[in-house]
């Protein structure tokens, strides 16, 4: 019996111990230390970034985002459909409706004619989600949000790096949002960060990310005493958690460069036997730099998706299906409405399947994927 060929293995960084050890030998564990401005200051050089603030999730990011936007029980907020539950979850804690829209069938993202026909004297912002990092049909978006004065918030969990006409994912819109959960590219376990262009937001998120206070300031000796400023709550991540992504950002050009190979293996192999078997294999639009977060094959049917699945598992490959409609699920159904049926994102759902994918699958497992992939008839 082969070695089973995991889904996701969460890389491994040099310096990511004796950075921990630094932590726990100094007097300075918990947020806002030397090894949070360093992972910030590498962050702000990968995105280009104006600020950037790390916090404790992507999620807790998409919820200062909406602290931020100051968004209400009055606001809409509208959310592609075919995305994880960060983004509509942070938005329903304000009391804000999620408006669902459907997706691009080519890339899985909000589709820009959808959220045009969804747009109201409510709508307060639109998210945009860069499914595996392809960045998502940006112009008529931006387009869209300059003409009803809407702000865009871009979930770029998958998309640290990624680019749109040469545009860093994640700096596009007015709220940007990382995450480093150990399934992402670059991770500390659980980890995200804030990316804002806007001075006046930035003064506003360093508040409401340390419980409400003015703690940032005083900290710099811009004010002789800290105190509660504004709402807010404890999203910023302790020294421990900033020491391992500090080391892992250290490498980031490595670990992008690992994940490109195995990408690029799948992304040369598979054709003829998609062609073949009617399969859609995972494609870039030409002006757009993507992260190799996941590589996924659109199967012609459910039926043969699960058909796929099972056969790769009986191989000991392990290729999981991604993100359940928001629109349909319980919680979509009570904190959000759907104006149109998003038909395309439940056949998106129910016929992608992703490939193990990471930096350190060797040869051999490349191999086995591909010989098991394309032993499969639909
Ligand atoms: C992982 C993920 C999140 C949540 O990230 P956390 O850091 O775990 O909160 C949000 N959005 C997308 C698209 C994700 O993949």
């Amino acid at each position: 019996m082969n070695d089973r060929i995991i889904f996701s293995r969460p890389f491994r960084a040099a310096a990511e111990r004796a950075n921990l050890s630094a932590v726990l030998d100094s007097d300075h564990s918990h947020g806002d230390g030397q090894f949070t401005r360093s992972a910030t200051a590498k962050i702000k050089a990968i995105t280009g970034a104006e600020h950037a603030l790390l916090t404790t999730s992507c999620t807790h990011a998409l919820e200062l985002g909406a602290l931020l936007l100051e968004l209400g029980p009055d606001d809409e907020v509208i959310v592609p459909s075919f995305a994880f539950t960060s983004a509509a979850t942070a938005m329903a804690l304000r009391g804000s409706t999620c408006v669902f829209v459907d997706i691009d069938d080519a890339t899985g993202n909000i589709d820009p004619a959808a959220a045009a026909e969804a747009i109201t004297e409510r709508t307060k912002a639109i998210v945009v989600m860069h499914y595996g990092g392809v960045a998502a049909d940006m112009e008529p978006l931006l387009a869209l949000a300059a003409q009803h004065g809407v702000a865009i918030v871009e979930d770029n969990a998958h998309g640290l790096g990624g680019t749109w006409r040469g545009r860093q994912l994640g700096t596009i819109g007015t709220v940007g949002t990382q995450s480093f959960h150990d399934t992402k590219n670059v991770h500390c376990g659980e980890g995200g960060a804030l990316l804002l262009s806007d001075e006046i937001l930035m003064g506003r998120a360093e508040i409401m990310r340390e419980k409400g206070t003015d703690r940032a300031r005083f900290l710099r000796g811009q004010v002789d005493k800290y105190s509660w400023q504004d709402i807010g709550s404890s999203y910023l991540p302790s020294e421990l958690n900033a020491a391992v992504l500090d080391a892992q950002l250290a490498e980031f050009d490595t670990i992008q460069a690992a994940r490109h190979r195995v990408w690029d293996t799948y992304a040369a192999a598979l054709p003829d036997w998609a062609a073949a078997n009617d399969v859609r294999p995972m494609t870039v639009p030409a002006d757009r730099g993507h992260t190799a977060h996941l590589f996924y094959l659109r199967m012609p049917t459910e039926d043969s998706r699960d058909g796929i699945i099972a056969h790769l598992a009986e191989r000991g490959i392990v290729a999981p299906f991604h993100y359940i409609p928001l629109d349909s699920s319980p919680a979509g159904l009570k904190y959000g409405r759907t104006p149109v049926p998003c038909t395309r994102s439940a056949e998106f759902s129910a016929t992608i399947v992703r490939l193990p994918l990471w930096p350190m699958l060797s040869e051999a497992q490349l191999g086995r994927v591909i010989d098991a992939v394309t032993e499969y008839r639909v």
